[in-house]
Order: C-alpha cells, then structure tokens, then sequence
C-alpha cells in the first residue's frame, strides 16, 4: 500500500471502506502517514438507508427470498458467500457478481458457475435475437421510430444470423475492474494487453476505433476474433480491419 502510494504520487486518499473493516482502515491511515499523503476518513451516515430496502437476518433468508423473485440480480456480497447463492435456480444466468479480483475469488465465482472474464462467447440464434430485439425496444422506448431504432439497433448488437459470435470465432473479453462495454474499456489493463498480443494468439481486434464506417459496427475494444495466427499477424502490422484485408 505504502509503495503504490509514493509509485503513483497520490495527494489524497479517501477511504471509504465498511466501518467493520477497522484493520483495513488500519493499514492505509498508517500507509498514507508513512509516505506523507493526506487521508480522509469517509463515513456513511447510518440511518442513511433507501427507501424500499428488504432486510434480511442472514444469506439464507435472503436466498430464500430471492428465489420467489424474477429478473437479475447484482451482487456485491463478498465471494465466501456466493456458493450459498448458487443454489438458486438459474443462478449463473440471473446474477452478476461483483467480486475483487483475486485469484480466490475467481475459483469461487468459477465454483458457483459463473466466468467471471469472458463476457460472451458463443451465442445461438435465439439469444442473438433477444438481444437485438431488446436493444430495439429500448430505442422505440426511447421514442426511436420502428426503421430507426431497428437501424441504430443493428450498429450496437448485430442482426439475428449475421453475429460473429453466432459462429463461435468471437469471444468479448472484459477486464474484472471495468466490466462496461463501452470505450472506457480501451484504457483497461487487459485491453492493453489484448490489443498488443491477441494476434500472436490468432485473434483479432475485430472492430477497431476509426473503422466503424468500413466495419458498420461501433468501436468495441472487447470484441476479438479467431482468424488463424498468420492472418491475424498481418492484420495487425498492416493496422487495417478484417474487411480492408479481405477486399481484392
Ligand atoms: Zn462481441
């Protein structure tokens, strides 16, 4: 803690950890005075609570009410608990578990079912649709004409039948810190990386910044597909999109 500190050069650290983490609490007030950065203490006020809130005496409880419920559910409760969760029916497809990302957490994530990296894979048909269909709705709800929204639609998720990952080449991978897919992700450490080595592994960055008029798909710096490793070198030293190197 102390090293990242004077690595990076902070001014100031908030913390705003859970008033029952006091050992944590410990380390970094004692960090900051040792590398001589400024530290506040964030407190949440306690009676401060959302209107609406369902308390429960413990996990199980919790569990159980749950499964009387429909529709996804973010989780944010630490991984020692996620195997009491799993055992909820349809688990893996209902939750989204935000977890620190260490390696004990992963295997407890992997454990109750979950892939806590790859964010999409393969998809059939059926749930390609979905998507698209539910991304079309939310533009006619937006006040999207049917034409437009299904145009707008088609440039953020692909068509029923024409997406990548309906073939099983293309994989969306996230980095654990910032699962949003949106240009933000381009920073992330693991697109850093991806960017810089995917092709020695045959993928390719498949919709790259800047090519969207060529690709008629949106900037997405998750998305990578299998071409085979020597297509996959050219196209990166070449620094064109897949259609550019397929043109005759
Ligand atoms: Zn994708």
């Amino acid at each position: 803690m102390e090293a990242l500190l004077v690595r990076e050069r902070f001014d100031l650290v908030v913390d705003a950890t859970h008033p029952y983490a006091a050992e944590v609490t410990e380390n970094i007030a004692q960090a900051c005075r040792r590398a001589g950065v400024e530290y506040l203490r964030l407190l949440r006020e306690a009676d401060a609570l959302p209107e609406g809130a369902v308390y429960f005496p413990d996990t199980e409880a919790a569990v159980n009410w749950l499964a009387e419920t429909e529709g996804n559910i973010l989780l944010t409760t630490g991984s020692k608990d996620l195997a009491k969760y799993a055992a909820l029916p349809d688990f893996a497809r209902r939750a989204y578990v935000r977890v620190l990302p260490m390696e004990a957490s992963l295997t407890a994530c992997r454990a109750a079912g979950l892939s806590p990296v790859i964010c999409s894979a393969y998809r059939s048909y059926e749930k390609q649709e979905e998507l698209y269909r539910n991304k079309v709705d939310r533009l006619l709800a937006q006040g999207y004409a049917q034409t437009d929204a299904e145009e707008e639609a088609g440039r953020e998720v692909a068509r029923p039948g024409t997406s990548e990952h309906q073939l099983g080449l293309a994989v969306d991978i996230v980095d654990l810190d910032n699962q949003n897919l949106d240009e933000t992700q381009e920073d992330t450490a693991v697109q850093q990386w991806l960017m810089a080595h995917s092709w020695e592994y045959g993928f390719i960055l498949r919709y790259p910044g800047g090519k969207s008029e060529i690709t008629g798909i949106i900037y997405e710096p998750w998305h990578y597909r299998y071409v085979g490793r020597d297509a996959a070198a050219e196209i990166y030293e070449q620094g064109v999109c897949l259609e550019e190197y397929l043109a005759p």
